[in-house]
C-alpha cells in the first residue's frame, strides 16, 4: 500500500492507528489482491461479506457501543480508516460496510432505545442489512422536494410514494425512509424505520449500474407502520438526514482515497515492470510526472478527509464545509488518479478484469451520490459567502 506516514499525524489517536493496521492485515489475508474481480451473484456476495465483516468485528464501527458497537458514538476517523482500507481492497466490501453505517446512521443518531436495541446489534453482526431511502425520481439533489407521504392514521402512519437508487434495495432487512408529514419543503419531512417485510413495501425495479451493487426503486403503497416507527420527532427528518450525511460524507471521500491509493500502487508496479523503447515506463519523465501528480492528489485528499473527520470527532458539531471539501476533492481527484492509472496500463487498463478498469467504474458514482460535486461546491460557497469579511 502506498505511503501511509500521514497516519502518524496528530489527527489520529493510537486506537485509530491500531485499527488501521488490524484492518489492513485482515484485508490482506481475507480479501487479498483480487477483491475487484467480477462478482457472480451480487446479492449473495453482499450478504456473505456482511456476515464476514460482522464476524471479524469491523461492523461494530457502524453502531454505538451501547448497541453492539465499538465506540460510544460514531467515530468518523474510524469509519474513514475502515472505508479507505476496504476501498483499497474491494469496492463491494467497502459498499457493504458503508451501507451498514449509512443505513442505520439516522437510527444511531436519533432513534429511541427500543428502535436501536431491535436493529443495531443485528447491523453490527452483519445479520441484517440496512438501507437509507431518501432519493425519489423527482427529488435527487433537491431533497427538500421529496413527495412521499406519511399520513397519520390513529396509532399508525400510512406511507405512499416511491424511492429510487436505494442501495441494498431488495436485500435490506430495514429501510430508513424519509417521507412528508407536514408542509412543503425541508420542514415537513419525517424519518421512519420500515422493516423490509412491511406489507405495501415492494421492490418495483432492480437498477443496474456500472459498478454492480444492489440498488433498487421501491414503491410504498398504503404501507402502514406503527407510530413507534417514527424516528425522533415529527417533521425533523430533513435535519436528521443532513446530520447523518454530515457523518458519512467524509467516509465517501475516504473510500475514494482507498481507490486512488490502489490505482497508484497498481500504476507504480506496472510502470516499473513494463518495458518499452529499451527502458521501463517508470524511467520516462512523463510517466514519473503522472505518478507524482497522483501522489500529490492522494496526500491532499487524505489531509482534507482526516481534517474533516477529526473536526467532527472532536466535537465541532456540524462540519458541512469540511466534509464537502473532503468529498469534492477526494472523489474528483480519485477519478483523475484512476484515469492516469488506466493510461499507464494502456490497453490492459480498459480490459475487463484489470484492477484499473474496475476502479474506473467504481469511482464514478461517488461524484454523484450523497451530494453531487456541484452541490458540494454550493455548500462550500455558502459558507465562504456567509463569513464575516472583516
Ligand atoms: C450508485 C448509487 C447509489 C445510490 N444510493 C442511494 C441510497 O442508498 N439512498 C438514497 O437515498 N439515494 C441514493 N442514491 C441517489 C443519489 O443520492 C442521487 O443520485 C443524487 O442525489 C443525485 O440525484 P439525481 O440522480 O436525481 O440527479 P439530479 O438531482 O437530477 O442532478 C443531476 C446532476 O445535476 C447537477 N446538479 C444538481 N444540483 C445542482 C446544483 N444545485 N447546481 C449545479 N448543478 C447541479 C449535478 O451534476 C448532478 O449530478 C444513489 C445513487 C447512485 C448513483
Amino acid at each position: 500500500m502506498a505511503d501511509t506516514s500521514f497516519r502518524e499525524w496528530p489527527f489520529f489517536e493510537d486506537r485509530h492507528r491500531a485499527l488501521a493496521q488490524a484492518a489492513r492485515d485482515w484485508c490482506a489475508a481475507e480479501i487479498g489482491t483480487d477483491g475487484f474481480a467480477e462478482h457472480g451473484d451480487i446479492d449473495a456476495d453482499c450478504r456473505s461479506l456482511a456476515r464476514k465483516l460482522g464476524a471479524a468485528g469491523w461492523l461494530k464501527q457502524c453502531v454505538p457501543a451501547a448497541f453492539g458497537g465499538a465506540n460510544e458514538t460514531l467515530d468518523v476517523r474510524s469509519l474513514c480508516l475502515m472505508r479507505e482500507t476496504l476501498g483499497y481492497h474491494s469496492g463491494l466490501a467497502d459498499f457493504v460496510f458503508a451501507m451498514q453505517g449509512l443505513g442505520s446512521g439516522t437510527l444511531s443518531l436519533f432513534g429511541s432505545d427500543d428502535q436501536k436495541a431491535a436493529w443495531l446489534p443485528k447491523v453490527a453482526s452483519g445479520e441484517v442489512l440496512a438501507a437509507f431511502a431518501l432519493t425519489e425520481p423527482e427529488a435527487g439533489s433537491d431533497v427538500a422536494a421529496l413527495a412521499m407521504r406519511a399520513d397519520r392514521d390513529g396509532e399508525a402512519y400510512v406511507l405512499n410514494g416511491e424511492k429510487t437508487y436505494i442501495s441494498n434495495g431488495g436485500i435490506a432487512g430495514f429501510y430508513t425512509v424519509f417521507a412528508r408529514t407536514g408542509e412543503d419543503g425541508a420542514r415537513g419531512i419525517s424519518a421512519f424505520l420500515v422493516p423490509a417485510d412491511t406489507p405495501g413495501l415492494s421492490i418495483a425495479e432492480r437498477i443496474e449500474v456500472i459498478a454492480p451493487h444492489p440498488l433498487a426503486r421501491l414503491t410504498l403503497e398504503h404501507c402502514r407502520v406503527p407510530a413507534s416507527a417514527l424516528i425522533g420527532e415529527e417533521n425533523a427528518g430533513f435535519k436528521y438526514a443532513m446530520a447523518t450525511l454530515d457523518v458519512f460524507r467524509s467516509t465517501v471521500a475516504a473510500a475514494a482515497l482507498g481507490f486512488a491509493r490502489r490505482a497508484l500502487d497498481e500504476a507504480r508496479h506496472r510502470a516499473q515492470s513494463r518495458e518499452l523503447f529499451g527502458a521501463t515506463l517508470a524511467d520516462m519523465p512523463v510517466v514519473q510526472s503522472q505518478l507524482a501528480e497522483m501522489a500529490i492528489d492522494i496526500d491532499a485528499a487524505a489531509l482534507l478527509i482526516y481534517r474533516a473527520a477529526w473536526t467532527k470527532d472532536t466535537g465541532a458539531g456540524r462540519v458541512s464545509r469540511e466534509a464537502a471539501m473532503a468529498k469534492f476533492h477526494a472523489t474528483e481527484t480519485a477519478q483523475a488518479t484512476i484515469d492516469k492509472a488506466v493510461q499507464i496500463f494502456g490497453g490492459l487498463g480498459v480490459t475487463k478484469g484489470s484492477v484499473p478498469e474496475a476502479l474506473y467504474r467504481e469511482i464514478r458514482a461517488l461524484r454523484i451520490y450523497e451530494g453531487a460535486s456541484e452541490v458540494q461546491k454550493l455548500i462550500i460557497a455558502r459558507h465562504i459567502l456567509s463569513e464575516d469579511a472583516s
